[in-house]
C-alpha cells in the first residue's frame, strides 16, 4: 500500500499542536506495519536545511489565477526511521517566522493561498516522484484541498485514477475560511461553490469543502466524532458533518511512549515506575525547588501545561484561581497563549509565593518534570479533540481531573469506579471544575491507598501508535 501523508506541521520539524505529534509518529508507525509512506510538508524558515537533501527537480504548481509557481524541494528523514519526509521550498510562501501568524498572533492574510500551494504541490511531488499512491492523508482544513481536488479538476487524471482520500479533523475550530476569491486559485470551478461542498456564508471554507469530498474521514477520539455532530461542539459544521457521518470513524491518537516514560525520561531527577515509584517522591521535590515552593511531599501538588486557549478552560481556571489557593494545595502552571492569561498567571506567582509557580512560555523539559513530580493534573477543557497531557499523565503516576468531554472522556475513568484512572467533571462551571478538584485532593489525603491504586493502575495503560495505526489501516482498507 503506497500512502502519501500531507500534513501543515510534523513534529520534530514543526510544531504548533497535537497535529504535529500525529504526523511524526503515525507515518512510522504505519511503516512499521509494512506500508510505503512518504510524508509532506512546507519547508518553514526555522526548518534547518542542512541535515536535508536538496532534490534537483522543481515542481511546478498550476495556481489557477496566480499561474504557475514553482516550488523547490528538499528530503530528509523522520527521526529514528526510514520514513521520507518531503518540505516544499517557496520563500514567498513559507520563509516566515511563523507557521500560520505574525508575531502578533495574527494569520497570515495570505494562508488559503499558502495551503492551497501546499496540497497542490504534494500532488506534484508525487508524480515526479513516480509515486502512486493509493491513499493521500490529508489533515485539517490546510490540506482539506487534496480531496476536493481528488473529485473534480484530477478526477479524470489516470495517475491518481487508484487515489483515495483520507481526510482527519485535529481540531474543528479551525476551518480555513477565506474569500472566495480562493475558488478561483484553487481552480475546481463555481459549480462547486454551494452549501453542500465548499460555500459557507459565501466564503470558502475549506475544511466543509475536504469533508464532502474525501472518501472516509476521521477524527482523534470516538467522543469527539460524536460531539463534532452537535450545536455545542460543531463550530457550524454540525449539520454537514452529520450528512456525511456514513464515513466518518474516531481514532484516539496514540502517545509516543519512547519520549514520554519515566522509567527512562532524561529529564527527570529520579527514573521511576509502577514498582519503583519512590522516584516520584524525588522528581516532586525537585519541581517544588525549581518553583520555589514548600518543599513538602504531603501538600497536593496541582499542574496545569497548556495553550492558553479559551478551548483549555483557562477562563474557568482563572474564575476559581484565588478561591482554589485559599486550600492547602500547590499549583504549577506552564503555558502561553492568551495575553491575559499569561499576565494574570504570571502575575499570581507573586501573590501566591511558596504555594504557587508559573512558568509562561514553551518548555519541553519543564513538562516532563512537572508531569513526574505533580500529584494531580488539572485538563479542564471546554472541548478536547484527543488530547495528550492526561495520557502523559497517566503514565507519569499523576491523576488527571478532566472534563468529561472528547478525548478526555474517552481515556478518563471517574475515581472510585472499577478501573478509575482520575477524576470527571461534566458541567463547565467553576463549581464544577472547583468542587473535583477539592474532591481529588481530598482524596489525595484521606484515601491515599485508592489514589494510589487508581495512580498505579493509569501507570499501566498504554495508549500505544501501534493500536491506533491498525485502525487507520483498516479505514485505509475499506476506503481502496
Ligand atoms: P493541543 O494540540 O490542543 O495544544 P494536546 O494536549 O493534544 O493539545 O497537545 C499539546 C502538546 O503540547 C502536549 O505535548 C503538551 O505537553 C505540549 N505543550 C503545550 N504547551 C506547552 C508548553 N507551554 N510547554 C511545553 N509543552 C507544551
Amino acid at each position: 500500500m503506497n500512502i502519501l501523508f500531507v500534513s501543515s506541521e510534523v513534529t520534530p520539524f514543526a510544531k504548533t499542536g497535537g497535529l504535529a505529534d500525529v504526523s511524526g509518529a503515525l507515518p512510522k508507525a504505519l511503516k512499521k506495519l509494512g506500508v510505503d509512506i512518504k510524508v509532506v510538508m512546507p519547508r518553514y524558515y526555522a526548518i534547518n536545511r542542512e541535515s536535508l537533501e536538496r532534490l534537483p527537480i522543481s515542481l511546478g504548481v498550476d495556481m489557477g489565477s496566480l499561474g504557475e509557481v514553482w516550488a523547490g524541494v528538499y528530503k530528509g528523514y523522520l527521526p529514528d526511521s526510514e520514513v521520507e519526509i518531503y518540505f516544499i521550498e517557496h520563500e514567498g510562501f513559507y520563509g516566515r517566522s511563523g507557521l500560520y501568524t505574525d508575531e502578533h498572533r495574527n494569520g497570515y492574510s495570505d494562508n488559503d493561498i499558502r495551503f492551497i500551494f501546499l496540497s497542490k504541490a504534494a500532488l506534484v511531488l508525487s508524480k515526479a516522484l513516480h509515486f502512486k499512491p493509493d491513499i493521500i492523508h490529508a489533515n485539517d482544513w490546510h490540506t482539506a484541498s487534496i480531496p476536493i481536488l481528488l473529485k473534480t479538476t484530477l478526477k479524470n487524471d489516470p495517475f491518481f485514477d487508484k487515489s483515495r482520500s483520507i481526510l482527519t479533523i485535529h481540531n474543528l475550530q479551525h476551518q480555513g475560511v477565506f474569500h472566495k476569491r480562493a475558488m478561483e486559485i484553487l481552480g475546481v470551478g463555481w459549480e462547486h461553490f454551494n452549501p453542500f461542498e465548499l460555500e459557507a456564508l459565501d466564503n470558502v471554507n475549506f475544511l466543509k469543502g475536504g469533508i464532502a469530498f474525501c472518501d472516509a474521514l476521521t477524527t482523534v477520539s470516538k467522543k469527539y466524532a460524536k460531539e463534532i455532530q452537535t450545536r455545542e461542539f460543531g463550530f457550524g459544521l454540525e449539520d454537514h458533518i452529520r450528512a456525511n457521518a456514513y464515513k466518518l470513524f474516531g481514532i484516539l491518537n496514540g502517545v509516543d511512549y519512547d519520549e514520554w516514560d519515566p522509567s527512562k525520561d532524561r529529564y527527570l531527577a529520579k527514573n521511576y515506575d509502577v514498582d519503583s515509584i519512590e522516584g516520584k517522591a524525588v522528581c516532586k521535590e525537585d519541581i517544588q525547588r525549581f518553583f520555589n515552593l514548600k518543599i513538602d511531599k504531603d501538600i497536593p501538588l496541582l499542574g496545569f501545561i497548556g495553550r492558553f486557549a479559551e478551548q483549555k478552560g483557562i477562563v474557568l481556571l482563572a474564575s476559581i484561581f484565588e478561591k482554589l489557593m485559599q486550600n492547602e494545595i500547590q499549583f504549577i502552571i506552564l503555558g502561553s497563549g492568551e495575553k491575559w492569561a499569561e499576565s494574570f498567571f504570571g502575575g499570581m506567582s507573586a501573590k501566591y509565593k511558596g504555594k504557587f509557580g508559573s512558568f509562561i512560555g514553551y518548555n519541553n523539559e519543564l513538562a516532563h518534570k512537572i508531569e513526574a513530580g505533580c500529584d494531580l493534573f488539572l485538563m479542564p477543557s471546554l472541548f478536547e479533540p484527543c488530547g495528550l497531557n492526561q495520557i502523559y499523565s497517566l503514565r507519569y503516576g499523576t491523576l488527571p481531573i478532566v472534563r468529561a468531554t472528547g478525548g478526555l472522556d474517552d481515556t478518563i475513568i471517574n475515581y472510585p469506579e472499577k478501573n478509575s484512572n482520575g477524576f470527571k467533571f461534566w458541567d463547565a462551571t467553576p463549581e464544577a471544575l472547583y468542587n473535583t478538584t477539592l474532591w481529588a485532593v481530598d482524596i489525595f489525603k484521606n484515601e491515599k491507598r485508592g489514589f494510589l491504586e487508581a495512580l498505579k493502575r493509569g501507570m499501566r495503560e498504554r495508549f500505544s501508535w501501534m493500536e491506533s495505526t491498525k485502525e487507520y489501516l483498516k479505514v485505509y482498507r475499506s476506503v481502496i
